[in-house]
């Protein structure tokens, strides 16, 4: 039977090749048993580990002054980790609010330290540089650069031109390695890995090394970035099933072209659906401008609200599966992350003209708005 295309938010699709790849190593990985049962500290684990971190730091080209770590926990934990880590002997944090997730990393700052408010947006539009306002005396600036839920994305990182020696904290989750980076522009970048990187259970930093030990003796081990450092990230018993879906997902990644290959898929995805909500602007609607679109998580309403769980319905009988919204914003949310085959755009497209068919809606649209 087809799998259905899966648009979930995350945890998410993930290529079919890298899940029959898992189906056929999992009762030996090449040393006679399973990775599920090997030694965290064994040649084949540290091996993979190692290995790991060469091709993320080769597809993101990353300098050699920057470190590679894995930690668990998650998002959440990273939220906690940046300010823990990177305050060092100061008391402010500064941050820059698109949405749900760079408000909840604020939030969580606030634990820590006083947080300034360089933008506070509505989530439906990132800001331009002359709308970001950063305190010279702040620690770091963090965004987070693809709100998952609202659905804005930074084209380009924030200038830091007006403070440069103020390191910029990036929350890549949602569009990590959907394409090429100067990482030097970052102080640190972060992702949760579930998402276009394989499965929940870690998430990837990459630090610059100046940045490590800024921690005080305080800060628990497991939450300080140089004991991730000093350990190759293997500190103690590392979530090894997340690290190996993730090399695998490395290794699809450059078998596909890399980074430049990722982003041009995630363009021609994002832009088919895009395209499909425009073009029947009497039955669907996006509220992020259109210069905030995310390539990654498409947000739409439906005008007549009353039809979405019909929606929803009728593409999952028709095999596209997890198109509500975020309980937060309601409507629906289309995730096209790095595993997501065009096919699954087109699809839904053609699911979105031909229930627009069935259920003609009789209202007139505003001519003007810019979204
Ligand atoms: N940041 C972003 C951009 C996210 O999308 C998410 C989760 N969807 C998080 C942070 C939180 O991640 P976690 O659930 O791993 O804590």
């Amino acid at each position: 039977m087809a799998r259905p295309y899966n648009f979930a938010a995350g945890p998410s699709t993930l290529p079919e090749s890298v899940l029959k790849r898992i189906q056929s190593e999992i009762m030996d990985c090449g040393c006679g048993y399973s990775i599920l049962e090997a030694s965290h500290r064994g040649a084949v684990v540290m091996g993979m580990i190692r290995d790991l971190r060469a091709r993320i730091r080769s597809l993101l080209n990353i300098p050699e002054n920057y470190d590679i770590l894995f930690c668990p926990g998650g998002g959440h934990m990273q939220f906690a980790m940046v300010p823990m880590n990177l305050l060092g002997a100061g008391t402010l944090s500064t941050y820059i609010i698109t949405g749900s997730w760079s408000k909840a990393a604020a939030k969580e700052a606030l634990r820590f330290g006083r947080v300034q408010t360089a933008y506070n947006g509505s989530g439906t539009r990132v800001p331009g540089d002359d709308e970001i306002e950063i305190n010279p005396e702040t620690s770091y600036c963090a965004y987070c650069e693809n709100e998952t839920v609202h659905g804005v994305e930074f084209k380009v990182p924030p200038s830091m031109e007006a403070t440069p020696s103020v390191p910029l904290v990036a929350d890549q989750s949602s569009n990590f390695l959907s394409r090429p980076v100067d990482v030097s522009k970052f102080g640190l970048i972060w992702a949760g890995v579930q998402k276009n990187f394989g499965v929940p259970g870690i998430a990837v930093v990459i630090l610059r090394r100046d940045l490590l030990g800024l921690a005080s003796n305080e800060v628990p081990m497991m939450l300080n970035y140089s004991v991730y450092s000093r350990s190759e990230s293997v500190m103690n018993t590392p979530p090894v099933f997340a690290l190996y879906v993730s090399h695998l997902m490395a290794q699809w990644i450059e078998e596909k072209g890399g980074l430049e290959a990722m982003n041009r898929l995630a363009i021609e995805r994002s832009t088919i659906v895009y395209d499909a909500i425009d073009s029947m602007p009497e039955m669907y609607t996006g509220h992020v401008e259109k210069d905030s679109r995310s390539r990654m998580n498409v947000v739409f309403r439906l005008r007549d609200e009353q039809l979405t769980p019909v929606f929803v319905k009728e593409a999952a009988a028709a095999g596209l599966v997890n198109l509500a919204g975020h309980r937060s914003v309601g409507g629906l949310r289309a995730s096209l992350y790095n595993a997501m085959p065009p096919e699954g755009a087109v699809a839904l497209a053609n699911f979105m003209k031909d229930f627009a068919h069935r259920h003609p809606l009789n209202v007139t649209v505003p001519v003007a708005g810019g979204n």
